[in-house]
């Protein structure tokens, strides 16, 4: 991402993010032309990552679909102009309004959870006269080596249906009136960067399809989730993440029936570099053991680092001066309020800014006004020449 002009920053009030429509116009393209490779293969963004409606548009014109997780992201996105056909909606715990807008607005497919779940969106759906479409998020038990926090596949995870009532909620459907059974959907977590777990995966559905194909049972769609990881290590170097490898893996690994669509849910892998979180040193203490660049972010503007633990490369964009160590650290009233430990940054000094970088995908969107602080405000590249 190009941070080199620091001027357009100017009388921006800190911190904020900032989205270079360059980077996420780049990746939208490879994610395009991999894809083109592959009939069938259809990407809908997971919107959880991030909802700003500058950026929403940006994804909406590269044409793919989007997966939401809650009713507001299904008005969200339909403010920013994606048409509900091309809408997934996954989420464990839907509740009525959610179902029966969703419902009323014949997005293209829910991704269900659970029997109860199906029993309602058949009940709903009866009560204004219409069928939905269900695909049945299925727990893999395929683990994902990544954070603890973000695995959703195991057995132990509250998300999906259990393998070995695939068939039972299969045939529950099939006896219903109000919904329509399409396919399966799986999801084993987020930030991965092994593609063996995706061979896994594909495994796992192989099976799982031989078995239904024994049975009879017929699937449009297969839904893999999303989960593809970025390089927060060398975010400049590595901007976009490795579609090549990813499409292929897939390809390569999941047999498909005749007929057959693949859908991809991927949030953090098109978003994530695109975006920063600009801050700007408010005062730089000396401790007993410790120096410490205290800025105006906060925990509260980017959350990652304090809840899994995760690191946002940081930089020093108004100083060139020689490095020196600090602990970076927010305003807020919390002891885990801390971006990183002990690394390496041109000389701050009072007024520098600070950039956090790969801070576009959960970034903005978990920010919370916690200590009565201000949201932070997203500006694209398009806005700020
Ligand atoms: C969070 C989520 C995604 C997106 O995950 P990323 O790691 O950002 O790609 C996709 N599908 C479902 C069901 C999710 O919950």
């Amino acid at each position: 991402m190009n941070l080199t002009n620091t001027n357009r920053f100017q009388g921006i009030r800190t911190p904020f993010y900032y989205y270079d429509t360059d980077v996420l116009r780049q990746t939208l393209n490879v994610i395009n032309e991999e894809t083109k490779k592959y009939p069938g293969y259809f990407v809908h963004y997971a919107v959880k990552a991030n909802a700003n409606i500058k950026v929403l548009k940006v994804i909406n014109e590269a044409g793919l679909g989007i997966d939401c997780v809650s009713g507001g992201e299904i008005e969200q996105v339909q403010k920013a102009g994606f048409p509900a056909n091309k809408i997934v909606f996954a989420g464990v715990g839907k509740s009525d309004w959610e179902i029966e807008l969703g419902i009323d607005n014949d997005i293209f497919c829910f991704n269900v959870e659970s029997i109860p779940e199906l029993e309602i969106i058949n009940e709903i759906a009866e009560q204004k006269g219409k069928i939905a479409n269900v695909c049945f998020r299925i727990n893999p038990n395929v683990g994902a080596h990544t954070h603890a926090n973000i695995t959703t596949g195991l057995a132990e995870n509250k998300f999906g249906i259990a393998m070995e009532d695939m068939e039972k909620i299969i045939d529950l459907a099939s006896q219903m009136k109000n919904v329509n059974f399409k396919g399966l959907h799986f999801h084993i977590g987020s930030q991965i960067l092994e593609m063996d777990d995706f061979v896994a995966l594909a495994n796992r559905i192989n099976e799982l399809q031989d078995k239904l194909e024994s049975n009879g049972i017929k699937v449009e769609i297969i839904n893999v989730g999303g989960g593809l990881g970025i390089d927060y290590v060398n975010p400049q170097e590595n901007p976009i993440p490795n579609f090549k490898d990813y499409f292929e893996t897939y390809n390569k690994n999941l047999k498909l029936r005749p007929g057959q669509t693949v859908h991809f849910e991927l949030g953090r892998a098109i978003v994530g570099q695109c975006g920063a979180l600009i801050t700007r040193v408010n005062f730089v203490k000396q401790g007993s053991v410790k120096q410490f660049a205290i800025v105006d972010a906060g925990m509260t503007d980017l959350i990652r680092p304090a809840l899994y633990d995760a690191h946002h490369k940081i930089i020093n964009l108004t100083s060139q001066a020689t490095e020196e160590v600090y602990d970076v650290v927010g305003p807020i009233c919390e002891s885990s309020d801390v971006f990183d430990k002990d690394i390496k940054l041109n000389q701050v000094k009072r007024g520098d800014l600070i950039a956090m970088l790969s801070a576009g995908a959960y970034g903005e969107i978990m920010a919370s006004s916690y200590n009565c602080r201000k949201l932070p405000v997203g500006y694209t590249s398009d806005e700020l020449k």
